[in-house]
C-alpha cells in the first residue's frame, strides 16, 4: 500500500519544527567507567568518566554531549588531549596513528539543572535526596556521553556520598566501602549494553525490603519512615515477573530488579534498566488501598525491562515501541490479575484518554518524525492509542501468534535497537499475513475509524437489514480495514457475524423470525475504533443487559446522549443490578449528564447500596451537576465529613459540593482543608471545590495554598484552580510569576492550563518565553499550545468585531437606501 495518501494530523506541528531521523555516529562507546562524588546539599557533583571508544569511521575527532559542565581535564590514553567545548558538545581531537580503540577520560564539575535532581527536605525530620532522570536526552547534564538511544554501552558507576546515604544504580552492586572523611564509595556494574538514557543514580536515606524470586533479587526502597507502605505497592511484583516470563516466552533478562520511590519525581515512573524509579506518591496506606493501586505503574515499568530496555527504539519517532507495549502489557496483567471485565474497562479508559488528546489538543501519526523536543512524543498517541493498536493486532493474528511474534521480536533484537518496520516484519513472518495495510492505517497515519451500526427489521419479509458505516472525519483515512464481529441478540437466541469491513458503507441482510433486541459491534473491543450504536432508547436499554462489558459501555454512551424519563429509568435500574464498578461508574456519569429529579434520586439511592469506592467516587462526581440543590449538597457534605469514607470519595465530594454553589458551601469546605489523606487528595478536592464557588474568599485560600511550603500536588491543584477567576489583576500576576519562577514543572503546567482557560492576551509574552526557554520539554510544548489557543481566540474576537462592523455598515446602508426610496417615492407622489 505504498503511495497510499496517509494523513499527517492536525495542530501537532508548530512553525520551525523539523523532520528528525535517528542520529548518526561514527564511533562507539563500548564501555564507560563513571565516577561521581557528591554532597547532596550543595546540589553539585564532581565527576570523572572513562569511555572505551571504538572508531567506526576515522574522522579524526569524536563528539560527546555535555551540558553546562566545567571541564577540568580531557585525556586520551592518559595524555592531555586537544578539545573544544561550546557548553553542549565536547569535540575531542584524536591523534593520528592511535588505532581504532582508545580511552577518553574526562574530569568535570557540574551543577546540573536537570538530568540529576536534588530534593531538599521541607521539614527537619526528613532527608535530602538526589536522583537521575535520563529520558529523553538529559543524561548529558551530568555525564559527558553520546546521549541518544541508538548506541548501547556497558558501564560501571561509582558514587561517593556521605555515609548516611544509600546509593541505587543499575545492575550488580559490587562493593560498598568506607573511604574516610564521612564518605562511602558504592560501586555498581551494568554488564549488558544499554542506551545512555537508562543510566540511573539515586541517593537517599531509605527503608528497604528484599526478596528472591526465581533466582532474581528483588529490592524495594522507599523514603525513610515509609517502609510500612512497601507491601501495598509492591507485593505483586513477583507475580508480575512470573506472568511476563510466561506470556512473553523470554525470561526476565537480568539478575536483579530494584524499585525505588523518590520524592518530587518528575514523572510517574522510569524504567532505568534493573533499577526502576517511581514517584513516592504511589505509596499509600490501607484506606487508600481500597481505591488506589500501584499495580498499573509497577507493571508498566516492569514490562519496560523487556520493551524499552532489552529492545530499544532506535530513535524517538519510534518511542511507541517502548510505551505502547508497556501500556498494553500493563493491561494484560490486569486481565490475568483481575479478569476480563477490568481488562476491557482499562482498554476503554485508554480509548478515552486518547480521544481526550485527539479532540482537545491534536492528532498525529503514532510514528511521527516532525517534532521539536522528544518529550512531545510521550503522549496519549504513544501510550494508550499504541496499546489499542497492539490489542487490535493481537486480535488480527490471534493470541498464540501474537505471543510467538513477541518472543521472536525480543529474541531477535535483544540488547539491540529497532524501528516499527522491524516489528511489522516479525509479525508478518510469524503470522504469514501481510500487515502493511495495518501499520499504514493505524501507525503511520493520524486519526481513527468511527463505525456506526444500525439495524432495521422489516416484519413483512422477515428481514433484518444492518447498515454499517465508516463516519470518521477529516484527519482520519477515508476508509479503514476493520475486522468486525457483530453480536446480534434475539429474544431467544444469539448469532454472530464476522467480516472484514473494507468499504465506507456496507449493508447486510439476514433472515430473522423476529426483530433483534440489539446489535453490538465487536463485543470484546476487538478492533480499535470509536463505535456508535445509533439506536433508540429501548434498544440501548436492552444492550445494557448484555454480559459483555464493552456492549454495556456502548449502550451507556448512546443513552447519555438522549434525554427523557425513560432514559433515567433504564440507567437507574441498570445501576441497581450492575455489579462491576467500571460500569457502575459510567452509569453514574451518564445519570449526572442526563440530570433531573429522578436521576438525582437514583444517584443518592445508589450511595446507600454501593460500597466500591471507585463507583462511589463517580456517583459523587455526578452529583456535582445538580447546582443549587440543597438535598444534594447535604448528601455531599455528609460524605466529606465522614471519616469512614475513603480519601478519594471525600475529595470528590468536596469538589462537587463547590460545584453545587450552595450558599453555605464555603464555610463547610474550609473546615476540611487540612484533612490528612493520600497525596493530599482531600486538600486538592477542597481547593477545586472553592474554585467552583469562586469569589474573593475562595481566591484568598487558593493563593495561600500555592505557597512553596505546601505539598507540590496541592500547589498544582491551586495553580490549576486560578483559571476559574477571570478579570483579576492578582491572578494574572500570580500566574505569570509561577511560569517564570516556580521550581516545579507540574505547577508551571497547571499555571499554563489556567492561562489557557482565562485566554488573556497578557499571557502571550510569558508563554512565548516558556515555549523557548523552559527547561522541561513538556512545559515548552504546553506553552506553545496555550499561546496558539489564546491567539485563535483573539482572532475569533476580531473576526466577531469585523462581522459586527460589517453588519453596522449594512444597516447604515439599508437605512440610506430606505431614505432614498422614501424620498424617491415622495418625489414620485408629487408627480
Ligand atoms: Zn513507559
Amino acid at each position: 500500500m505504498k503511495g497510499l495518501p496517509l494523513k499527517t494530523g492536525r495542530d501537532f506541528v508548530f512553525p520551525g519544527y523539523k523532520v528528525r531521523y535517528a542520529r548518526e555516529y561514527w564511533f562507539k562507546i563500548r564501555h564507560a567507567d563513571i565516577y561521581i562524588r557528591t554532597d547532596v546539599i550543595s546540589r553539585s557533583i564532581r565527576g570523572r568518566v572513562v569511555h572505551y571508544i571504538e572508531m567506526i569511521d576515522d574522522r579524526g575527532y569524536i563528539e560527546l554531549d555535555a551540558v553546562d559542565m566545567s571541564l577540568k581535564a580531557v585525556r586520551i590514553n592518559g595524555s592531555e588531549a586537544k578539545y573544544s567545548y561550546d557548553g553542549s558538545k565536547i569535540t575531542i581531537m584524536i591523534p593520528r596513528g592511535l588505532g581504532n580503540n582508545f580511552q577518553v577520560e574526562i574530569l568535570y564539575e557540574s551543577k546540573p539543572i536537570k538530568g540529576l535532581h536534588f530534593v531538599l527536605p521541607k521539614s527537619n525530620d526528613d532527608y535530602p535526596q538526589m536522583w537521575s532522570q535520563g529520558e529523553a536526552e538529559d543524561t548529558r547534564y551530568w555525564i559527558p556521553i553520546y546521549d541518544y538511544p541508538n548506541m548501547r554501552l556497558t558501564w560501571t558507576l561509582t558514587a561517593e556520598v556521605p555515609s548516611i546515604y544509600s546509593v541505587v544504580s543499575n545492575g550488580d552492586l559490587l562493593s560498598v566501602e568506607d573511604i574516610g572523611d564521612g564518605y562511602k564509595r558504592w560501586r555498581y556494574r551494568m554488564d549488558h549494553p544499554m542506551p545512555s538514557y537508562l543510566i540511573a543514580l539515586a541517593v537517599g536515606v531509605f527503608d528497604e525490603a528484599e526478596e528472591v524470586v526465581d533466582g532474581i533479587k528483588l529490592r524495594y526502597l522507599v523514603p525513610k519512615g515509609m517502609g510500612g507502605f512497601i507491601k501495598n505497592s509492591f507485593s505483586k511484583t513477583p507475580d508480575m515477573i512470573r506472568f511476563f516470563n510466561e506470556y512473553l516466552g523470554v525470561r526476565y533478562p537480568y539478575r536483579s530488579y530494584t524499585q525505588v520511590c523518590v520524592k518530587e519525581f518528575i514523572v510517574g515512573g522510569m524504567e532505568n534498566v534493573t533499577a526502576t524509579f517511581l514517584t513516592d506518591l504511589t505509596l499509600h496506606d490501607d484506606i487508600a488501598h481500597k481505591e488506589f493501586s500501584s499495580d498499573p505503574l509497577v507493571a508498566h515499568e516492569l514490562a519496560h525491562q523487556w520493551f524499552g530496555d532489552l529492545v530499544t527504539c532506535k530513535d524517538w519517532s519510534n518511542i511507541w515501541l517502548n510505551e505502547s507495549f508497556a501500556t498494553y502489557l500493563e493491561a494484560l496483567y490486569t486481565r490475568k490479575d483481575k479478569g476480563e471485565d477490568e481488562f476491557i474497562y482499562e482498554l476503554y479508559s485508554d480509548l478515552k484518554s486518547y480521544l481526550e488528546e485527539y479532540s482537545k489538543r491534536y492528532s498525529r501519526p503514532i510514528v511521527m518524525r516532525i517534532y521539536r523536543d522528544p518529550d512531545e512524543l510521550f503522549d496519549s498517541h504513544s501510550y494508550p492509542k499504541g496499546a489499542l493498536v497492539l490489542h487490535t493486532l493481537r486480535n488480527i493474528v490471534g493470541e498464540s501468534k501474537f505471543r510467538e511474534a513477541l518472543k521472536s521480536y525480543l529474541s531477535k533484537y535483544g540488547f539491540g535497537n529497532t524501528d516499527t518496520e522491524d516489528l511489522r516484519k516479525v509479525f508478518e513472518e510469524v503470522s504469514g499475513k501481510d500487515l502493511e495495510w495495518f501499520f499504514d492505517q493505524y501507525v503511520y497515519s493520524s486519526g481513527h475509524p468511527v463505525i456506526s451500526v444500525k439495524g432495521e427489521y422489516e416484519p413483512r419479509d422477515r428481514i433484518l437489514k444492518i447498515s454499517i458505516k465508516q463516519v470518521q472525519g477529516q484527519d482520519s483515512l477515508e476508509t479503514y480495514r476493520i475486522p468486525l464481529r457483530l453480536l446480534i441478540r434475539f429474544p431467544n437466541s444469539v448469532i454472530e457475524r464476522k467480516m472484514m469491513l473494507e468499504e465506507r458503507e456496507r449493508t447486510i441482510f439476514l433472515e430473522a423470525e423476529e426483530p433483534p433486541k440489539y446489535i453490538c459491534p465487536n463485543p470484546d473491543f476487538d478492533a480499535f475504533a470509536v463505535y456508535e450504536v445509533d439506536e433508540d432508547v429501548e434498544i440501548l436499554g436492552n444492550m445494557l443487559e448484555d454480559p459483555h462489558v464493552f456492549c454495556k459501555l456502548l449502550a451507556i454512551e448512546g443513552l447519555s446522549k438522549k434525554t427523557g424519563s425513560r432514559v433515567v429509568e433504564i440507567l437507574a435500574k441498570a445501576l441497581e443490578r450492575e455489579s462491576f464498578w467500571g460500569v457502575q461508574a459510567e452509569i453514574a456519569r451518564a445519570l449526572g449528564k442526563v440530570g433531573g429529579e429522578d436521576a438525582k434520586k437514583a444517584l443518592i439511592d445508589a450511595l446507600k447500596k454501593i460500597d466500591n469506592p471507585r463507583s462511589r467516587r463517580a456517583i459523587v462526581e455526578a452529583l456535582g451537576n445538580f447546582r443549587g440543590d440543597e438535598e444534594v449538597a447535604k448528601t455531599l457534605l455528609g460524605i466529606l465529613s465522614n471519616p469512614n469514607e475513603t480519601y478519594y470519595v471525600r475529595a470528590s465530594a468536596a469538589t462537587s459540593l463547590g460545584k453545587t454553589r450552595i450558599g453555605w458551601a464555603f464555610n463547610e469546605l474550609v473546615k476540611y482543608l487540612d484533612t490528612p489523606s493520600h497525596a493530599e487528595i482531600i486538600t486538592r478536592g477542597v481547593l477545586q471545590g472553592l474554585a467552583n464557588i469562586g469569589g474573593d474568599d475562595s481566591l484568598k485560600v487558593i493563593l495561600r495554598y500555592l505557597e512553596r511550603d505546601k505539598h507540590t500536588m496541592v500547589r498544582v491543584a491551586a495553580a490549576s484552580s486560578l483559571g476559574k477567576f477571570p478579570g483579576r489583576r492578582e491572578v494574572v500576576e500570580k500566574l505569570i510569576e509561577i511560569l517564570r519562577t516556580d521550581p516545579s514543572h507540574r505547577v508551571r503546567i497547571a499555571a499554563i492550563s489556567s492561562m489557557e482557560e482565562l485566554k488573556n492576551p497578557e499571557f502571550l509574552e510569558v508563554l512565548g518565553e516558556a515555549a523557548e526557554k523552559d527547561p522541561v520539554g513538556f512545559v515548552r510544548r504546553r506553552a506553545r499550545e496555550a499561546a496558539k489557543r489564546i491567539r485563535d481566540h483573539m482572532e475569533k474576537g476580531t473576526e466577531y468585531k469585523q462581522l459586527r462592523e460589517e453588519v453596522e455598515k449594512l444597516r447604515e446602508e439599508s437605512k440610506r437606501i430606505i431614505e432614498r426610496i422614501e424620498r424617491y417615492e415622495a418625489k414620485g407622489a408629487g408627480v
